[in-house]
């Protein structure tokens, strides 16, 4: 007797399909496989079941977020034209006493660049479940929240929320979503990055390692449609849903295959994220990707959200 498979954990529908099994080519944390599922309904791509009692193991000390490291030229690149990008959002909120909260902010070093850009940002919030990352945060300025978005409380309210590659990391999105839609003010804005199943890369590389599953730490990842699915789920209106560049992505699937191969070297102590290949493969693709994106889907989504009925800010 076969199992059934797994439920499609954002549009409960039943019929979804195995998609691959992968394990953790890119640090290397544990030897077990890890199975994704497909729905055929809504787009989602899901692990099962949730390694969700492995967190110390699949994030280890070296993981990226965790290490403050050297800045390759894409890394300043992408530095500017976020910078770009949130003075254009932080324009469109009104009020002269702005609350930020980063979920998932690490050492705040994204709300250093934002109260660098708008001299209103009076108050900053970090939460994430990163102890070594307070210290540092705390030391900047930023409020620390050691703990999940689910089970953090203030009476505070933020006028702009940001989950950058969040939402894929977590068991329950809808829970989250639903948590930041509870502490956006009236006229604020969340802004989302998370990666685009519907893209060439993910159809490329399925048979091999498709970067975006960043196995086994993405445990949900979304479609346009199943985004706009969750999104509606947790009450709250898209504002704006663009794509954008899916550079590391590719650099991830790349040099995954070429390892697995045995053309080249990766290893615990070498994860892929330091292999030499990283940069240049990341610039490469950070061009290509910039070039076809006004015609074909890239691999990560850019959504910015708010409370439904406040129209204001659509142009
Ligand atoms: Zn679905």
């Amino acid at each position: 007797m076969s199992i059934p498979n797994p439920y499609c954990p954002v549009c409960r529908h039943p019929g979804t399909t195995h998609w691959a099994e992968a394990r953790d080519y890119e640090y290397f944390s544990t030897e077990d496989n890890y199975q994704y599922y497909h729905c055929s309904r809504c787009g989602t791509l899901f692990i099962n079941p949730i390694p969700a009692d492995q967190l110390h193991r699949i994030y280890p000390s070296n993981y990226y977020s965790f290490v403050n490291g050297k800045k390759n030229p894409v890394t300043r690149i992408k530095e500017w034209l976020d910078r770009r990008f949130f003075r254009s959002v932080l324009r469109q909120i009104p009020g002269e006493n702005l609350h930020v909260l980063d979920v998932g902010g690490g050492t705040g070093w994204m709300l250093d660049q934002l109260k660098k850009t708008d001299p209103r940002i009076r108050f900053t919030q970090v939460v994430d479940i990163d102890q070594a990352a307070r210290q540092i945060a705390e030391s900047n300025g930023h409020a620390y929240y050691e703990g999940t978005m689910e089970s953090f409380s203030t009476e505070k309210k933020f006028h702009l929320i940001l989950m950058l590659n969040l939402v894929e990391h977590v068991a329950d999105p809808l829970a989250v979503l639903q948590k930041a839609g509870t502490l956006l003010a009236p006229e604020g804005t969340i802004v989302i990055k998370t990666p685009n199943t519907d893209s060439w890369d993910a159809r490329l590389f399925r048979k091999t390692y498709w970067g975006g599953l960043h196995c086994p730490r993405h445990w949900v990842i979304f479609s346009e449609k199943s985004f706009r699915l969750l999104a509606g789920n947790a009450g709250l209106a898209i504002r704006e849903l663009t794509y954008t560049q899916g550079a590391p992505f590719w650099a991830f699937s790349i040099i995954t295959a070429l390892s697995r191969k045995k053309i080249i070297h990766t290893s615990a102590e070498k994860p892929v994220i330091f292999h030499p290949l990283f940069a240049p493969l990341s610039a490469f693709f950070a061009l290509f990707d910039f070039i076809r994106r006004p015609f074909s889907r890239t691999s990560q989504l850019f959504i910015r959200l708010g409370h439904p009925g406040n129209n204001r800010d659509r142009s």
